[in-house]
C-alpha cells in the first residue's frame, strides 16, 4: 500500500515537474505587455506642437494629474509632454482639456 501511494506520488510530481516549463511561459505571457510601446525616435516624437497638433489633443494621450505636467501615452514610451507630438498623432474624439500655451 505504502509502495503504491509512493508511486502513484512520483508520477504525480513527474507531471508536476513536466508542467513547469509551460506553466513558466504562460505566467511570463500574462505579466508581458500585450504590445510594446514603440520608441520616441522611431515615431518621430518631439517636445513641440506641430502646426496646431499637440499631444493633449490626441485620442492617445494620457493626461497627467497635474496640469501642465508631462503624462504618458498609450503608443509611445516614456514621458510625454502635452504640447508634444509625433507621426502617429490621432485627433481625441472630445477635447480632453483646454489647450494652454506658456506666454
Ligand atoms: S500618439 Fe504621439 S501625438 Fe499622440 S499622445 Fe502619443 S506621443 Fe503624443
Amino acid at each position: 500500500m505504502t509502495h503504491q501511494n509512493e508511486g502513484w506520488s512520483r508520477r504525480r510530481s513527474l507531471r508536476w515537474l513536466a508542467s513547469l516549463p509551460l506553466g513558466a511561459a504562460m505566467l511570463a505571457a500574462a505579466t508581458q505587455p500585450a504590445l510594446a510601446k514603440a520608441k520616441k525616435v522611431a515615431v518621430r516624437y518631439q517636445d513641440e506642437p506641430k502646426s496646431d497638433r499637440n499631444c493633449l489633443q490626441c485620442r492617445h494621450y494620457i493626461a497627467a494629474a497635474t496640469a501642465g505636467a508631462a503624462g504618458t501615452c498609450k503608443l509611445v514610451d516614456g514621458e510625454i509632454s502635452p504640447n508634444g507630438w509625433c507621426a502617429v498623432w490621432a485627433k481625441a474624439r472630445k477635447p480632453k482639456r483646454k489647450f494652454q500655451t506658456k506666454s
